[in-house]
Order: C-alpha cells, then structure tokens, then sequence
C-alpha cells in the first residue's frame, strides 16, 4: 500500500528507499459492526498482520473476507517478535498491529514494537476505533475531565488493597479493567478501601447483546452484582468517582482516618497509632483504637 492519498506524510526522505509504515489498528470490543471502514481498508492493504491471537484474529480477517500473513506478538515474544517485524518495515512491507480486542497497547502488546519503530525513525500511525476505557466513561455519568486509567488491579488481595490504598484520595475517575473471575474480589475489597458510598459505575459486555451498566454506591453496586445470576459474566470496566477534596481538623471524614490510621500502623504498635490519631485528627482515643483493631483484623 505505497500510493494511499490518506498515508503519513512522514515517510522516510527522498532518496531513502521507502520503508514501510506500522499501522496500529483499533478493533472491536465486542460489536463487530464498530470496525472501522478505515481499519477494515489498512487492513485489506497491508503485507503483514501482527496479532495477539492467531485464531482469535483470524476470525476477524475471515469476517472480513481477507487472507493475510499473521504474525504473533504477544506478551511473552514481543521482544523477540519486534525485531522481525522491524527489519520487514526497514524492507519497505506495511504492518498493522491489532489486539484481541479494541486498541493495541491499551493493556495490550505492542509497546515495545512501537517505541522501537519510533526510535527506528518509522512511521507509526493509528486508526483509531474501540477502547473499553472511553467506550465506558462516555455513557458511565461520571466526571471525564480528568480521569485516571489504572489498567488491571494485582490479582492478589494484599498487592490489590495496597494498590487501592495509593489511590484513596485521587481525585479524578478512577477507571480500572476487571475479568469476570475478579469481579467481585475487587470489589469487595473496593467497599472495603473507599467505603460503601463511594460512587461506582461498572460497564459489563461493552457493545454486546449483554451489555449491562451497574450504579450507585460501592456497596449498593456489590449487592446488585451478588444478587444478579448473570452478574459475573463477561468483562468489566470498573469506573469509582474520585474522592471528594480532604477536609482539615474536625471535619476529617472516616475514610481519611482509615488510611492515616493504615499508615501509622506500618511504623507503629496499635495503642501508639490511637493515641497519635487522635492527637492528629481530634477524635476519641477509644474509637480510633477500636478502628485500628478492625483494620488490622482485615
Ligand atoms: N485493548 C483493549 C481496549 O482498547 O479496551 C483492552 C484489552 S484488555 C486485555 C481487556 C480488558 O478490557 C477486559 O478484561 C475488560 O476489563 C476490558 N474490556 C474489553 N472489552 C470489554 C467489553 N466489551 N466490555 C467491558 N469491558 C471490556
């Protein structure tokens, strides 16, 4: 594909032979009919495909009537993949990269092919098209001004609670990929870090039959998701409005001193982490003992 009237105008110079361009391709997350007409034609012109998934990409090209070279590149070869696909792009063959699902290197592959082609002086050029992370936000009801992508939560419960714990006084949207076996772990462990009435949005079987959106407080949304037969099928986008501004002296709300209690407990005994809050926030020394007690515990 050397002659597009749509191609980068950044190409190799003059004299240089031409090398190719590195397509990074949107697919759909779920609804077929979001491909692209400009994805679907990249993809018809380009010598090479870089997947995820053989089979699973190889559907999408037989959908799409079309027999391609594929090419493997996932987490554990992308290294060594990069290289090859480098030196076919250095020859002047076009490339495009796509993901088993929405936009490469969005918790996908394809960073290391990327920054490479970069370093390289390649041309790099995205079609873009599906995101879970957007495609949630915009229908979520949440603040987008600022939001902040989190990617996917450890999948152990202390790294997990950790992880949570950093983000407590974030104020932007908190967005956060989930699979359907960690659904409800995470968010266990979400009411048990930002509390119950923190306002959460879950985004289930984006643009599928099944698409599903749950709201309300973090504990409500729990319920609704134990209660529901269907409730942990299918993936998730997890979307947490982000905390209120921290108030000062005795208006210092109860998640605040969760967290200070939390960090005291690291360095301190739990007698010493009450009488230090309580020195700190102004409130009962028996309280925040009991507080501390319960947090330890969980
Ligand atoms: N690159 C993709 C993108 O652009 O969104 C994401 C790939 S990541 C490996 C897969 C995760 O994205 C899933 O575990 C889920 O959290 C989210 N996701 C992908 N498709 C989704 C859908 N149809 N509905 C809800 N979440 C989805």
């Amino acid at each position: 594909m050397k002659s597009e009237a749509d191609e980068p105008a950044s190409r190799a110079g003059k004299n240089d032979a031409p090398k190719g361009t590195l397509y990074i391709v949107a697919t759909p997350i779920g609804n077929l009919e979001d491909l692209s007409p400009r994805a679907s034609n990249v993809l018809s012109k380009v010598d090479v495909v870089a997947v995820e998934d053989t089979r699973h990409s190889g559907r999408l090209l037989q959908h799409l009537g079309l027999q391609k070279r594929m090419i493997a590149l996932h987490d554990h070869n992308e290294r060594a993949r990069a290289g090859s696909l480098l030196d076919e792009l250095e020859a002047g063959l076009d490339v495009a990269l796509i993901s088993d699902a929405g936009t490469p290197l969005i918790s996908d592959p394809g960073y290391v092919l990327v920054r490479e082609a970069r370093n390289r002086g390649l041309t790099v050029s995205p079609i873009p098209g599906p995101c879970a992370i957007v495609t949630a936000l915009s229908a979520a009801g949440l603040p987008t001004d600022r939001f902040l992508f989190v990617g996917f939560l450890p999948a152990k419960r202390t790294g997990r609670r950790t992880a949570l714990e950093e983000l407590g006084q974030e104020r932007a949207t908190l967005v956060f990929y989930e699979s359907p076996h960690r659904i409800l772990d995470a968010m266990r462990d979400l009411v048990k870090v930002f509390g119950e009435s923190r306002e959460v949005v879950l985004g289930r079987e984006l643009t599928k039959t099944f698409e599903t959106f749950y709201s309300g407080g973090m504990g409500e949304v729990l319920e609704k998701l134990e209660s529901d037969p269907h409730g942990t099928k299918g993936e998730f986008v997890v979307m947490v409005r982000g905390a209120e501004p921290v108030e000062t002296g005795e208006e210092c709300g109860a998640l605040d001193v969760d967290r200070l209690i939390r960090l005291l407990m690291a360095e301190l005994p739990v007698k010493k982490v009450a009488r230090m809050a309580a020195e700190l926030t102004g409130l009962s020394k028996n309280v925040l003992y009991q507080r501390a007690l319960e947090l330890k515990q969980d």
